[in-house]
């Protein structure tokens, strides 16, 4: 939700923030506040504890990067003043970009941290003693350990997806590092669910917070998503015929595992599709090539295990396809937030098939409402092998009608709520859609703002 002003000034005002940050916050194309900032930037500004119960996509960076930005500028001095602990290093580097552009006015320094790159320019950087520092558990705690961070001058410490830091084990280091800062500081902590070690973990953390609980374990109103049964075998030509609709601009799809991940990226590619994996072997180097040219929109097609794709934020993304469900029902608000992002709308289809029932039990359950179930004509998991049969590739029953691609269209395909979605024929970043053989994506078809 955001709140809209009528006198012409941003709704950034209301925070009495500095003119160098509102520079930032205007250089952003930020108008009016999300609902997680209006309630956390007052409480932060005024150096109160906050806990937010928020998902990235929710505008939670801004909401603790501006007071912790502001109080900074109150009186200049090196640092590292303020430690900002995120659990991968997609989610670093995104975090420090926000910063960057939010404190591009001010002059304050910053340093992003993380394992996989050589360690020594993070070490020069750290050397100048810039005033914020980001970073991932792993690597703050080896430069602590080796004498090269000093975290005595520490004021404000964010702990930014605390259940992804527990899920991939980084408690016990996060521990070590809060034993190195000094006991009086500020502490923001931001987690979209709340399992019970990280309960534990705010309330050893936090003294009397603000708590905005923003986001519960429900995906957002503006995400499309559902149920899509399917027989494990015919997984693939479900994800193709679903690459292939008329509103699919650009989508991450989600596998079980590493291995399952790099293998469909390879057959996508092959099949035509401007597709990317991105998961835990790949080196550093490697990811970060596969998230650039899926942010530039070389890439349509971004291939995921769970862990690489935490706290991933792209603009743009229409679809969110589990290939796989995902291993908790956590997992499925934090999968399906990559879509349906920044108020847009998205669409998120989850394979399942006769041995996920009691996923798809005790992810209703979490989520506290029946997900939608879609059946597409030839998909159906007792159509397997007979719909292989009767048609020859790429065409179906559907309803008769071919698109100019040769690929069906299904009739269940409508979104649930109703809303079309709007088309244009030119694409938007110039750039051709090339090597398509299978047409996955349609050209220029762009989610509305
Ligand atoms: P986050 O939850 O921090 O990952 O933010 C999601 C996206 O929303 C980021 O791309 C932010 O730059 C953007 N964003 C945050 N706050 C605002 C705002 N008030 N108006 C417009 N965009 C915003």
């Amino acid at each position: 939700m955001t709140v809209s002003v009528s006198n012409g000034s941003t709704g950034f005002d209301r925070f009495g923030l500095k003119e160098a940050l509102m520079r930032g916050v205007r250089h952003a194309g930020f108008e009016s506040p999300r609902q997680i900032q209006l309630e956390t930037i007052p409480a932060g500004l005024a150096g109160r504890d906050v806990l937010g119960l928020a998902q990235t996509g929710t505008g939670k960076t801004a909401a603790y990067a501006l007071p912790l930005l502001d109080r900074l500028l109150d009186d200049r001095r090196k640092g590292p003043r303020a430690l900002v602990i995120a659990p991968t290093r997609e989610l670093a580097t995104q975090i420090a970009a926000e910063f960057r552009t939010l404190s591009r006015f001010t002059g304050v320094k910053m340093v992003t941290i993380y394992g996989g790159v050589p360690i020594r320019s993070q070490i020069d950087k750290l050397a100048r003693r810039p005033e914020i520092v980001v970073g991932c558990p792993g690597r703050v705690l080896d430069l602590l350990r080796r004498g090269l961070l000093h975290l005595d001058q520490v004021e404000t410490l964010v702990l930014d997806e605390a259940d992804h830091m527990f899920d991939m084990g980084f408690l016990p280091d996060i521990r070590r590092i809060l034993a190195a800062l000094p006991a009086r500081r500020q502490n923001l902590l931001f987690s979209a669910t709340m399992p019970k070690d990280i309960r534990r973990l705010a309330d050893d953390l936090l003294t009397n917070p603000h708590v905005v609980e923003l986001a519960n374990a429900a995906p957002a109103s503006t995400i499309d998503h559902a149920l899509y049964l399917v027989a494990e075998p015919r997984k693939r030509a479900l994800l193709e015929h679903l690459l292939a609709g008329d509103d699919c601009d650009s989508a991450i799809v989600f596998t079980r595992t590493k291995r399952r991940a790099s293998r469909l990226a390879e057959q996508l590619s092959k099949a035509g599709h401007r597709a990317v994996g991105l998961q835990g072997n790949m080196s550093q180097g490697q990811r970060d090539r596969a998230m650039r040219g899926f942010r530039s929109r070389s890439y349509d097609i971004l291939v995921a295990t769970d862990i690489a794709a935490r706290g991933i934020d792209v603009s743009g993304v229409s679809h969110v396809i589990n290939f796989d469900v995902p291993n908790t029902p956590e997992a499925y608000t934090h999968r399906i937030g990559r879509t349906g992002r920044a108020e847009l709308e998205g669409v998120a289809c989850t394979f399942v098939t006769s041995s996920d029932r009691a996923w798809v039990q005790s992810t209703e359950r979490m989520i506290g409402a029946r997900i939608q179930r879609r059946q597409v004509e030839g998909f159906e998991p007792d159509a397997e092998g007979r719909s292989e049969r009767r048609r020859p590739h790429g065409q179906s029953r559907s309803n008769g009608k071919l698109r100019s691609n040769g690929q069906p269209r299904s009739k269940v395909e409508s979104r649930s709520n109703g809303k079309p979605r709007s088309k244009s024929e030119s694409q938007s970043n110039g750039k051709p859609r090339s090597n398509r053989r299978n047409a996955g994506f349609r050209p220029g078809s762009r989610r509305r703002a």
